[in-house]
C-alpha cells in the first residue's frame, strides 16, 4: 500500500483532532494535518490560535474521561476560581465561585499533540489547500515548505476550526449554521494583574460578551463582537469603559483575531457526504453561551473515535446519530442565555444576589 493512502484524515490537530487521533484503534491508517508546528520544542508557530485558555469543569470532567491530567508545564498563574460578573449598562458587579484551569493555550495543543500515538502519520506545518472528491474516499491537496503533495483517504476529518475549509470545501449544505462572531483580544503588560476572570456584558457593544483573564506577567481582553467594520472600534470603545471601571491596561503586548461560532437555538445539523466528519469547532460543537469549546471539542472527538472503530462504513450518518445528545445540549445551553444575555433577565438573578460571594473590604 502506497504511504500515501489512508483509511482516516484529519485535518486540525487542535483539541478535537489530535483527541480523535489519540483514541483510534492502531488498526487504522490515520494522517494527522495542522498548519501549525505543534512538535513540542519547535519555536512559535506562525500561526497561534487566538484563545482564552481557561479550562472549565465540564472539559476538566473530560480530561478526566479520557484519563489525562493536566501537567505543570500547561498551566499558568494565576490559577481561577472566581468569575466576576460585570455588567456595565446597570452598573451591578458579582462574583460567583467557579473553578478553572488557566493554561497557556500554545503549550496546551502542543501537549495533546504529543500524546498522540507513534502509528498515526503526523504532519505539521501542513495546510490543506484543496480537496476533491472520489468514489471511495477523497484527494487531498497538502501544501508544506517542499510543495504540494496529494494524499488519499477512505475517510475525511474537518477539526480545522471555525472557519472550517474541510466543511467549506466538502459539506452539502448547513442549514441555519452557527452565528460567527469576531473574537478580538489584546495582551497587556499587568501592571496589576486581578485573580479573577471577569465576564464583562455591555449590550451596546455585543450581544455576546468580553472578558480579561489574568495570564502570568499579561492580562488579556477579549471580545466577541459581531463582525463588520467597525468591530475594532466597539473594540477600543470597550477598554476605554473598562478603565472607567478600575482596570489600568498597561502597555500592549500582542493583538490577535479569530472567528468564534455561536450555534443557534434553532440550528441545524450539517448534511455530511457519508464519509465525511466534522468536529469541535468545524461542526459548530462549541457552547452558545460562554463560548466554551474544549469540553465539545473532546466530546465530539470521542464519539467520532466511537463510531470509526467500530466501522468505517456510513460514518457520517452514525455519527450525526452519535452526536445527536450533544447538539440537543447545545440547544438547552441556548435556552438558559437569556439569564446571560437578556439585559432584564440579568439584572433579576445579579440583583438578587443568589449564590454572590461577598467581598470582604480591607482596610
Ligand atoms: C478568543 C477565543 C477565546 C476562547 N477561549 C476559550 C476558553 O477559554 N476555553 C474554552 O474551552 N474555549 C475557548 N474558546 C473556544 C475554543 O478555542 C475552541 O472551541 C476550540 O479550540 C475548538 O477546538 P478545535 O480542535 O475544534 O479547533 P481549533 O482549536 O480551532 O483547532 C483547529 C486546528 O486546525 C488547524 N487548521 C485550520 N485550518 C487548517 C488547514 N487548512 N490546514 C491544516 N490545518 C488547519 C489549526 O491550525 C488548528 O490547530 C475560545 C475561542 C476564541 C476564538
Amino acid at each position: 500500500v502506497s504511504p500515501d493512502v489512508f483509511d482516516i484524515a484529519i485535518v486540525g490537530a487542535g483539541p478535537a483532532g489530535a483527541t480523535l487521533a489519540r483514541l483510534l484503534s492502531a488498526r487504522h491508517r490515520v494522517l494527522l494535518v495542522d498548519r501549525r508546528n505543534l512538535a513540542f520544542d519547535e519555536p512559535e508557530p506562525r500561526f497561534r490560535k487566538a484563545c482564552g485558555g481557561l479550562v472549565a469543569p465540564d472539559a476538566q470532567a473530560m480530561l478526566a474521561r479520557l484519563g489525562l491530567g493536566l501537567p505543570r508545564t500547561v498551566l499558568v498563574g494565576p490559577q481561577l476560581f472566581v468569575v466576576r460578573t460585570l455588567d456595565l449598562a446597570s452598573g451591578l458587579e458579582r462574583d460567583y465561585q467557579r473553578f478553572y484551569f488557566n493554561v497557556d493555550r500554545e503549550r496546551f495543543d502542543r501537549w495533546l499533540a504529543s500524546l498522540v500515538p507513534e502509528s498515526v502519520d503526523r504532519r505539521f506545518a501542513t495546510e490543506l489547500a484543496g480537496l476533491q472528491v472520489e468514489p471511495e474516499g477523497y484527494r487531498l491537496r497538502l501544501r508544506d515548505a517542499h510543495g504540494v503533495r496529494e494524499v488519499r483517504t477512505r475517510v475525511l476529518v474537518g477539526a480545522d476550526g471555525a472557519r472550517s475549509k474541510v466543511r467549506s470545501w466538502g459539506i452539502h449544505a448547513w442549514p441555519s449554521p452557527p452565528r460567527e462572531y469576531l473574537a478580538l483580544q489584546e495582551w497587556f503588560e499587568a501592571r496589576t494583574a486581578p485573580p479573577w476572570f471577569s465576564v464583562v456584558f455591555d449590550p451596546r457593544l455585543t450581544d455576546f460578551y468580553a472578558w480579561t483573564i489574568p495570564k502570568g506577567d499579561a492580562v488579556l481582553l477579549g471580545a466577541a463582537l459581531p463582525p463588520g467594520p467597525d468591530a475594532r472600534a466597539r473594540f477600543d470603545l470597550l477598554k476605554e469603559r473598562l478603565q472607567g471601571h478600575g482596570f489600568d491596561f498597561g502597555s500592549r503586548l500582542r493583538r490577535e483575531a479569530h472567528p468564534i461560532l455561536r450555534p443557534l437555538l434553532l440550528g441545524g445539523t450539517p448534511r455530511l457526504p457519508r464519509n465525511l466528519l466534522l468536529l469541535g469547532e468545524a461542526g459548530g460543537f462549541i457552547s452558545p453561551s460562554s463560548a466554551e469549546g474544549f469540553s465539545y471539542a473532546f466530546k465530539s472527538a470521542l464519539a467520532a473515535a466511537e463510531v470509526l472503530n467500530e466501522d468505517l462504513e456510513a460514518a457520517a450518518p452514525r455519527f450525526a446519530r452519535a452526536t445527536a445528545g450533544l447538539r440537543l445540549r447545545l440547544r438547552i445551553k441556548n435556552l438558559k442565555a437569556p439569564f446571560m444575555y437578556h439585559p432584564v433577565l440579568r439584572w433579576t438573578v445579579m440583583a438578587s444576589g443568589l449564590k454572590h460571594l461577598p467581598r470582604v473590604q480591607l482596610p
